[in-house]
Parts: structure tokens; C-alpha cells; sequence
């Protein structure tokens, strides 16, 4: 703002420049008449030099023959021929000369004047007009601040998002094409009486493509898509969300058919009254107005509210009612098939060399969603591109995936001899343990270079997806979490910090296979304490005890007895096999990494 005035500023005072620059070049032209006094001028006129006498006020501008200029002064009070009488002149003298009488005008004149006057006015003027458009504009944007910021998409052309855009996710199309019908041909269904449906509630993990079959379904209705955040409705001040809802819902009304997107809408449609995070009376009356506006909107007017959440656990049962978001689509994490669609979707326009297997990177990426896919191709691009490759390699897109797995390899981050010998001895007790055990997935990389904070790692893949685990399966996880400590403590006779993080996940494991899923002998087939989140979507934000101190203890000593069952069995299993043990250092420590392949070929004889 500062430097607006400054700018107008030196505008003015350049103006002023021009002005007074012209003033002074005015005065300048004229040549400067001599000024005489009144006795010169009777002189003048009695010898007959004077031609002409302009009598402006007390001014005299006199003419002479020779075509010079004079100026002289009189009183203003007395005439000029009253003044030339009384110096006696001859009035046949007098004739001769011409008598001029005029009033005060001309443009210097006026300018002289009046500018003065005017000068400083006109600068209040522009100033008052500086400081009220200023104003206004602080008031126009008060006035925008209610104004929804959602972003309005008409998709045209060949990148319209289409359902052939989205990969996999099969029931939830099929349930979304009903939703494109309505938006396509609505008569159809109001001469049948039906109701169109507002609300559909997307739920699914981040980034299993919430926004893009949202974008989708407007795409393939070719409808307007008007898409905000559920975070961008609220603001600092009370009643801002609110009136953003109604302006966003008079903007998409405008221009029905068309879908409104709400993104998060867990950030405004939280229960009500829970009292979580700060400002719930601004999210309260958010959410009463957009089911004010969903519930208001007549049946002919066919807009339709997709709302997107991961957490539909803690969403006000409000938001459920049916005729509001009473469709209910839930998007999975995507399985080895859909990953292979999904993969082949985002390979469209990137040169992929012969070798490259899409059905083997499905393979090696359980548990990835579509973004994440999406992110390890592009990674993949972005690592052939770097190595000034003309395609992108299978093993670019290997490294990839483990760079979004892992984390970057970190190269320069050197270990000493003595580091590196730890490194070794306990990724490779990890390895050594999860080939032997049974029900541990198949090793498909040991490394010893540091990624992220490991120092090294050993990468375990199962061979396909699974959905179910048994009790062995952790048993059999556990021994293997513990391998890397129990290697470092026989070999060394002491552990490192290096096992910190194996420790933390034992131990949760332990405690989810007791508290969660009831596999614990003695405490039988219950759960143990109640979770605020769904536990499908990994996470857990507060737990509330739900069991006496005397189960509590119990719980306690069930979580250490199975991690030192697993200790023991780890010890067993890398004191029996301990020419195995070094087998697989001596490789990390030459090759730095080992392969599936190269890590199975050092068991054989
Ligand atoms: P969400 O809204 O669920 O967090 P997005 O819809 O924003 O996830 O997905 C992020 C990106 O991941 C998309 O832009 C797309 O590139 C990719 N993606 C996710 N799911 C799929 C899918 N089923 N098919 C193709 N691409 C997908
Ligand atoms: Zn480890």
C-alpha cells in the first residue's frame, strides 16, 4: 500500500513540475518590456513616440513607434486622460496616440491567479481520492472475504478426467455411474417420483483417488466441477464459513447440472459438540448451513455434493441422514490387479524401455495407493532422466519405488569399518531369520546403505496381497523384528541404538495381536481398550482404558513374554545357523546390497 502512495506521490509531484516548468518558459518568451516612470512617458508622448497606451487597471502598456515595448504605473484611482490632462498635453498630441482601456484577462493572467487557489486544492482533491480508493479497496476485499474460494472446472477436450482416467476401484464406478444418469438425464428419474439423490460421501485412505472420481463423474456427465476444501471454510473470524457455503451453493445453483466437491469435509463435519480442536462453534454453524443448503435445494435443481473423507468415524451423524450424504462409497487401498491398471494408466505418455515388467512393480508395491504409484513412475521418470537415459529402465522404476518405500538412499552418509560390520551383522540377522522362519515373508533385499535414519535395511515382500494374518505370522514377525538386536548382542556381546526402532514396532505388534485381536491365550478373545479411529485407516489418535489395573498388569506381562519368546527363538535360530550369519555379512560387506536372487543363491551348497 505504502509503495502506491509513493508511486502516485511522484506522479503528482512530477506534474507539478511540468506545470510550473511551463509557467516560467510563458514568462520567458515575452520579452521583457522596460518599465518608465510616468514623467518619461509625458516626455515620450509630447515628442510624438508613442503609438499605443493599454491601460490594464494601474497598469499601462505603452507601444512605441519604433514597434518597442514599455510598462509604467499610475494610480489606479485616476483615469489616464485625467492624469494626461493634468501634465497639460497638447490634445492634438494626444490623438495621435491610441488609448487602449481593457479589463484584467488572458490565460497567464487567469493562471496567475488562480492557480494558488487551485494548486493546492486539486492536490487535497487527489489525496482525499487516493485515501478513499484505498478504503474502498480494503473494503472490497472485506466484502470478498464471505465469497467461496472454491475453484471452478469445465473439463473439455481429451484431458477430461473420465472413468477410463481411473483405474481399478470397479464398485465404486459402477455405484458413481448411477450419479452420472442423474446428472445426465434427470427427467428420467423424476417422472418416476424418485428422489435424486445430494450427498454421495466418498471414504478411503489418502490418496486412493477421492478428488480424481469426483472429477470423473463430472467429467463423464460433462457437468461443472466445483471443488474447496473442507479447511477452507473456516477462517479466523465466526460466520465466514458459513457465508461462504451460501455464496458457494448460489454460485453452483447458477450453474446446475454440476457437482460440488468438499475435500476433508471431516474438518467441518466433525460431531458436533466433541470438542476436539479449537474454533467448533466456526465449524458448527459451517456445517448447519451446508445441510441447511442440501436439505433447501429443490428436487429440481440437480446439484449434486461429493464429500471426501478418511475418517468417516468421526463425521456428525448429521452429515449421514438420508437426503444428505446418504451414498456411501468406500475406495480400498488397491489391490495387485488395480495397481497393474493403475501403473498402466500413468505409463501413457512415458517411454518405457522392453524390459520394463508394470505386473512385477505391482508385485513389489503392496500396500501403495494410487498416488503413491503415481509418485514412484514419476520418481522412476525423473531418475531416467537424470541418468540421461532415451526410456525408462525397470530398474529405475525398482529404485523408485524404494526411494518412496524408504526414503532416499543416503550415499554420503558414510559409515566407518566398525559401523558398517554392525550394520552388516544385524540387517543380516533380520534376513537370516526371516528365510528360516516359515511364515515370514520371502527376503527380496538386504542392504547395508543408509536410507532415511536406518543405517541399513532388509526388505520383505509377501508374494500376494493377503487381507487375512494368522497368529503365527506375527509370532514368526516378531522373531524376525528381533533378529537385528539378538545378531548385534551375540556377535558384539552388546546392541546399538541402531535397534531402537525394531524395539518400538516388537512391541506395538505385540500389543495390537493382545489387545486387538483377542490371539492372546490367557486373556482371551477381547479387546482391549477403545480407539477414537477406525483401524483400517492405520491410524489412532487416543485410546480410552476400558479394563481394570489388574488386566492392564496382565496385558504388561503377556507383551514382554512374547518378545522374549521371540528373542529366544531369534537366538536359537542364529546360533544354529551362525556359518550362515557371517555368510551374508561377508557378501554386505563386499557388495552393499544383496538381491533376492544373490541373498537366496548364498544358502545353496
Ligand atoms: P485422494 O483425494 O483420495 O487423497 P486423489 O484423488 O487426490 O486422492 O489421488 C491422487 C493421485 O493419485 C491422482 O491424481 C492420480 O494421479 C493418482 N491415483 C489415485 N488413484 C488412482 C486410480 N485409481 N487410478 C489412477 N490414478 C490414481
Ligand atoms: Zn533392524
Amino acid at each position: 500500500m505504502s509503495k502506491i502512495i509513493l508511486k502516485n506521490f511522484l506522479i503528482f509531484l512530477l506534474i507539478f513540475l511540468v506545470i510550473a516548468a511551463l509557467f516560467s518558459t510563458y514568462n520567458a518568451t515575452a520579452e521583457k518590456p522596460l518599465a518608465v516612470g510616468i514623467d518619461q512617458l509625458i516626455t515620450q508622448i509630447q515628442n510624438e513616440e508613442v503609438s499605443q497606451i493599454i491601460v490594464r487597471d494601474a497598469k499601462l502598456e505603452i507601444t512605441l513607434n519604433n514597434g518597442k515595448k514599455e510598462t509604467s504605473k499610475k494610480e489606479s484611482t485616476d483615469s489616464l486622460s485625467t492624469l494626461l490632462k493634468n501634465y497639460n498635453i497638447d490634445p492634438a498630441k494626444m490623438l495621435k496616440v491610441k488609448i487602449d482601456v481593457k479589463e484584467n484577462e488572458g490565460f497567464g493572467f487567469w493562471a496567475i491567479t488562480l492557480l494558488p487557489i487551485f494548486v493546492p486544492l486539486l492536490l487535497i482533491g487527489v489525496f482525499i481520492y487516493i485515501m478513499m480508493r484505498q478504503v474502498q479497496g480494503a473494503n472490497t476485499k472485506a466484502m470478498s472475504f464471505g465469497q467461496s474460494q472454491a475453484r471452478e472446472l469445465h473439463q473439455k477436450g481429451k484431458s477430461k478426467t473420465t472413468f477410463k482416467t481411473v483405474a481399478g476401484c470397479k464398485e465404486a464406478k459402477e455405484e458413481l455411474s448411477e450419479v452420472v444418469e442423474f446428472l445426465r438425464s434427470p427427467k428420467k428419474f423424476l417422472q418416476m417420483g424418485a428422489k435424486i439423490p445430494k450427498g454421495v460421501l466418498l471414504m478411503g485412505a489418502p490418496g486412493t483417488g477421492k478428488t480424481l472420481l469426483a472429477k470423473a463423474v463430472a467429467g463423464e456427465a460433462n457437468v461443472p466441477f466445483f471443488s474447496i476444501s473442507g479447511s477452507e471454510f473456516v477462517e479466523m473470524f465466526v460466520g465466514v464459513g458459513a457465508s461462504r457455503v451460501r455464496d458457494l451453493f448460489k454460485r453452483a445453483k447458477k450453474s446446475a447440472p454440476c457437482i460440488i466437491f468438499i475435500d476433508e469435509i471431516d474438518a467441518v463435519g466433525r460431531q458436533r459438540g466433541a470438542g476436539l480442536g479449537g474454533s467448533h462453534d466456526e465449524r458448527e454453524q459451517t456445517l448447519n448451513q451446508i445441510l441447511v443448503e442440501m436439505d433447501g435445494m429443490e428436487t429440481k435443481i440437480n446439484v449434486i455434493v461429493m464429500a471426501a473423507t478418511n475418517r468417516p468415524d468421526i463425521l456428525d451423524p448429521a452429515l449421514l441422514r438420508p437426503g444428505r450424504f446418504d451414498r456411501r462409497i468406500v475406495l480400498d487401498m488397491p489391490d495387485i490387479n488395480d495397481r497393474e491398471e493403475i501403473l498402466k494408466v500413468h505409463a501413457e505418455n512415458k517411454p518405457f524401455s522392453a524390459d520394463v515388467d508394470l505386473r512385477k512393480v505391482a508385485e513389489r508395491t503392496p500396500g501403495f495407493s494410487g498416488a503413491d504409484l503415481a509418485n514412484a513412475l514419476n520418481e522412476g521418470a525423473i531418475l531416467a532422466a537424470r541418468r540421461n537415459k532415451k526410456s525408462i529402465d525397470q530398474i529405475d522404476i525398482l529404485e523408485s519405488i524404494e526411494k518412496v518405500l524408504l526414503g532416499p538412499e543416503r550415499r554420503s552418509h558414510i559409515l566407518n569399518d566398525k559401523e558398517k560390520k554392525i550394520t552388516a551383522y544385524h540387517e543380516a540377522g533380520h534376513a537370516l531369520i526371516a528365510h528360516e522362519l516359515p511364515n515370514s515373508d520371502p527376503v527380496h533385499k538386504v542392504s547395508i546403505i543408509s536410507r532415511g535414519h536406518a543405517a541399513g535395511y532388509t526388505l520383505k515382500m509377501p508374494i500376494e496381497d493377503k487381507h487375512l494374518h494368522s497368529r503365527s505370522e506375527f509370532i514368526d514377525e516378531l522373531a524376525v523384528f528381533l533378529g537385528g538386536w539378538v545378531a548385534e548382542k551375540e556377535t558384539f556381546g552388546e546392541v546399538t541404538t541402531g535397534a531402537s526402532n525394531d524395539l518400538m514396532q516388537a512391541t506395538k505388534l505385540a500389543k495390537s495381536l493382545i489387545t486387538q485381536y483377542g490371539m492372546d491365550e490367557d486373556l482371551g478373545p477381547r479387546t482391549f481398550g477403545e480407539r477414537e479411529e477406525l483401524i483400517f485407516l492405520g491410524k489412532e489418535i487416543h485410546e480410552q482404558r476400558d479394563y481394570s489395573d489388574k488386566t492392564a498388569e496382565m496385558i504388561d506381562q503377556s507383551i514382554t513374554n512374547l518378545i522374549s519368546q521371540a528373542q529366544k527363538t531369534a537366538k536359537s535360530i542364529l546360533t544354529k545357523h551362525k556359518d550362515q550369519l557371517d555368510k551374508i555379512v561377508e557378501a554386505l560387506l563386499k557388495k552393499e546390497t544383496l538381491e533376492r536372487g544373490d541373498f537366496e543363491a548364498l544358502f545353496k551348497k
